[in-house]
């Protein structure tokens, strides 16, 4: 079989659009980011389970993924974060969830929002469970060794800039956050994770860079008092959002 030549990257060469620097462009680009919140519903579809990992104090990852992706898009249509959307030309983003309520879709359907939407950016939002003791942040992009990968430089580089800033965040809000970093899916146990392993990814016509943040590890009493069940659990979560949200907007 042959594949399709993947499309080339806007960011390099004769299609390069992204700003030259120095020079503020107009206002008439748009933009689009898409939100994937990990999970759903009660069956597990293909390329989707259900659930994964349950918090210690008791809300599924299901759960929070939608909480956390809903926060998310608040904070990327806050003042701050427009800001800088202007200040790099795009006054135009539009922000669009694969889901918003608690059903489940297979990994092909979400990464097919991206691909009908022309998005720039598909984000997965996870939360990883694990022994008592594991704590961290990280971020997925898809290897250049998997299938369907055209653009693992840019996919790498927007997952190292998201999870900076969203270490940075939960950082701010707890020293015990860890940095787990940015890392190829070849380093999970199936070698590849959630929606990086669609066959649908990467062939939108327009180069969509593709991530996975594993938030924190809701199995670990801190981290779930944190951005779970504690007193201030709601303004942690918008904070770590925020950092997110302006790390996007950065590397948009
Ligand atoms: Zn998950």
């Amino acid at each position: 079989m042959t594949m399709a030549k993947p499309p080339a990257s806007p960011y390099s060469g004769a299609n390069a659009s992204a700003p030259v620097d120095g020079v503020k462009r107009g206002c008439s680009e748009k933009r689009v980011i898409v939100i994937d919140p990990g999970h759903g519903g009660t069956e597990n579809k293909p390329g989707s389970s259900a659930n994964n990992a349950t918090s210690v104090s008791g809300p599924k990852e299901k759960t929070l993924t939608l909480d956390f992706a809903l926060s998310l898009r608040l904070q990327l249509a806050s003042a701050e974060v427009k800001a800088i959307f202007e200040s790099r030309g795009y006054c135009d983003v539009g922000v669009i969830l694969t889901r918003e309520t608690d059903i489940n879709l297979t990994g092909s359907q979400r990464v097919a929002v991206a691909t009908v939407n022309k998005a720039d950016i598909l984000i997965s939002i996870h939360f990883n469970g694990g022994g008592a003791s594991a704590r961290g942040t990280e971020t997925f992009y898809k290897s250049a060794s998997n299938p369907q990968q055209s653009n693992e430089a840019e996919d790498k580089a927007l997952a190292q800039t998201v999870n900076d800033g969203l270490y940075a965040a939960i950082r701010a809000l707890d020293p015990g956050a860890k940095n787990r970093g940015a890392k190829p899916d070849t380093d999970t146990q199936l070698k590849s994770l959630g929606i990086l392993r669609d066959a649908g990814i990467g062939l939108s016509g327009k180069m969509c860079r593709s991530i996975l943040i594993e938030v924190e590890f809701i199995s670990n009493v801190a981290a779930d008092a944190l951005l779970v069940s504690g007193s201030n659990a709601k303004a942690n979560r918008d904070a770590a959002m925020l950092g997110v949200a302006k790390a996007l907007a950065r590397a948009l």
